[in-house]
């Protein structure tokens, strides 16, 4: 396999410390270094601000278990420290005397009045926790022509799109730190080691860390293996909105781990997928698409897969002979969720329940696969139109303890995250089966139900996985590892 993992990534791992207690922040970066962090920053604004000494945090640093960023953020880039700029450099003076490997400053201060460490390197950084930023290459080439050793930018973008313009500012031509902030920014920051960011931040699980969106130690070097990152690394994701409780990511770095493929995945949180997909598509190798977005993209696509087309849905990009696809891997789940619940599907009665962008995958494909289906929805109107589109009988949502069936197919949000809430409050006919597509809780109330009922179940993590291992063999021609993929699934959603 061509890309297969080879080259390890050049980016150093940072852990932030603000503790004011200098044997905490000495305590801390031993933890991070057993973490797998290069360095550690000592916000020492924010340890000030909570109390700490300057002398006794300057005395800790050559305690430390890693090379020190000493930062003394101004209050003017979001940080606490709004004394004066000659007291700021004397105590920067004296954490370069003890020992600090980098002293961190903003530029538009350096600008003002020039002062370079005599033994640490300097980092010229720029912030903007409000928005994407204004000229940024412009910013580097003045970091640049000021002597910086390390060009930083933090920026916030207003959604994923912003993420291209912060890619642009790694050109190669010298060290440049360019991240983005809060949830849309994240891929910035996992991908740090594709992109060749010179430091990316991570915080070490349950610390809130320095600035938002910073991810996890874990989820940098564990999940998204940011040591075996290089430039040639195919880059995956998820688009959606809200992202963040996604456990694509988990399951699908876990694939390319297992396979050892030089591929990585992060969520991309996404308000304008049209948007996103022109400014970041062309980096982009592979898509899960989630809610609201399956029918964002279709256009963009020079083929679309037949049941993708079908359904009028599209969860999964990939590109195929070189021409760009889309696919709906839902819908062959939900086909085969059914068919391990009840056995094949022809001729047998399926009542479906939802008729949201799952119930539409559901009865085309349960419909396609020979079922007899029968379809309910909280909204009768909502029912009735997609009952007409596919060619299948509407049932009245007050009406279904009458109505018999040998599948019942739950695909409205209900039990989402509520144990105690089901769809169906009535008798289960006797050796009927029951597939519910809600996965967490992982068990449902629906699910307990039926199977005090006796009823034959299946759960909506074998969905959520079908679907994934499906998205998998398209994007690598390999079969994902099912079984560590549910196994890690389970953990997550039991812990
Ligand atoms: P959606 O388009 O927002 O549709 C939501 C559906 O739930 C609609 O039919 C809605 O009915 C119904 N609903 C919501 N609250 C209800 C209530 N209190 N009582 C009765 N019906 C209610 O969402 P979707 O994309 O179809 O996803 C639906 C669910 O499928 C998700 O929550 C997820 O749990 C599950 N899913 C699972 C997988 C998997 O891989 N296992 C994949 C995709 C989806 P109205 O039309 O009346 O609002």
């Amino acid at each position: 396999m061509l890309w297969k993992a080879t080259v390890g990534s050049m980016t150093l791992v940072v852990v932030p410390l603000s503790n004011p207690e200098p044997r905490f922040l000495i305590e801390r970066s031993r933890l991070a270094k057993t973490a797998g962090a290069d360095a550690v920053e000592v916000r020492m604004d924010l340890c000030l601000a909570e109390g700490g000494s300057p002398d006794a945090i300057i005395e800790a640093i050559p305690h430390l278990a890693l090379p020190a960023i000493v930062t003394l953020r101004h209050a003017r880039e979001h940080g606490s420290w709004d004394g004066e700029e000659s007291d700021r450099l004397e105590l920067y003076r004296k954490a370069d005397a003890a020992g600090a490997a980098w002293i961190d400053r903003e530029l538009e201060f350096h600008a003002a009045r020039p002062w370079r460490p005599e033994r640490a390197k300097l980092i010229l950084s720029n912030h903007d926790f409000h928005g994407p930023g204004q000229d940024l290459p412009g910013k580097i080439t003045a970091m640049r022509s000021l002597h910086a050793d390390v060009a930083k930018v933090a920026v916030t973008p207003r959604d994923a799109a912003d993420l291209a313009a912060v890619r642009s500012l790694i050109d190669g031509r010298g060290p440049v730190a360019a991240m983005a902030m809060g949830e849309h920014g994240l891929p910035s920051r996992l991908l740090a080691g594709v992109w060749g960011s010179a430091l990316v931040f991570a915080r070490l699980p349950g610390d809130a860390g320095s600035a938002p969106g910073q991810p996890t130690t874990e989820d940098l070097l564990g999940m998204c293996r940011l040591r075996q990152q290089s430039a040639s690394t195919r880059i995956y994701g998820v688009i959606g909105s809200p992202i963040a409780h996604s456990l694509s990511p988990l399951i699908h770095n876990l694939a390319f781990a297992h396979h050892q493929l030089d591929a990585v995945y992060v969520p991309f949180r996404v308000e304008d997928a049209p948007a996103f997909w022109d400014a970041c598509g062309s980096w982009i190798d592979g898509l899960s698409i989630t809610i609201p977005h399956k029918h964002a993209l279709q256009e963009r696509m020079e083929d679309l897969e037949p049941l993708c087309d079908l359904v009028g849905a599209m969860n999964t990009i990939y590109r195929h002979e070189g021409r760009l696809t889309g696919a709906n891997t839902d819908a062959d789940a939900i086909r085969r969720c059914g068919e391990r619940a009840i056995g094949p599907l022809k001729g047998r009665r399926v009542l479906v329940l939802g008729a949201g962008g799952a119930g539409r995958a559901a009865v085309f494909t349960l419909k396609a696969g020979g079922a007899q289906v029968a379809l309910a929805n909280r909204t009768q109107a909502r029912a009735d139109e997609l009952a007409r589109e596919v060619g299948c009988r509407s049932v009245a949502w007050t009406a279904l303890a009458d109505e018999p069936f040998d599948l019942l197919v739950n695909m409205t949000s209900v039990g989402l995250k509520a144990p105690q809430d089901s769809p169906w409050t009535h008798d289960f006919p006797p050796g009927s089966g029951v597939f519910d597509s809600v996965y967490n809780p992982l068990r449902t109330r629906l699910i307990c139900d039926a199977e005090a009922a006796g009823c034959r179940t299946v759960l909506g993590l074998d969905m959520f996985i079908d679907q994934a291992v499906a998205q998998f063999r398209r994007w690598s021609g390999l079969e994902a590892p099912a079984d560590v993929m549910r196994a890690a699934c389970v953990a997550r959603l039991s812990a």
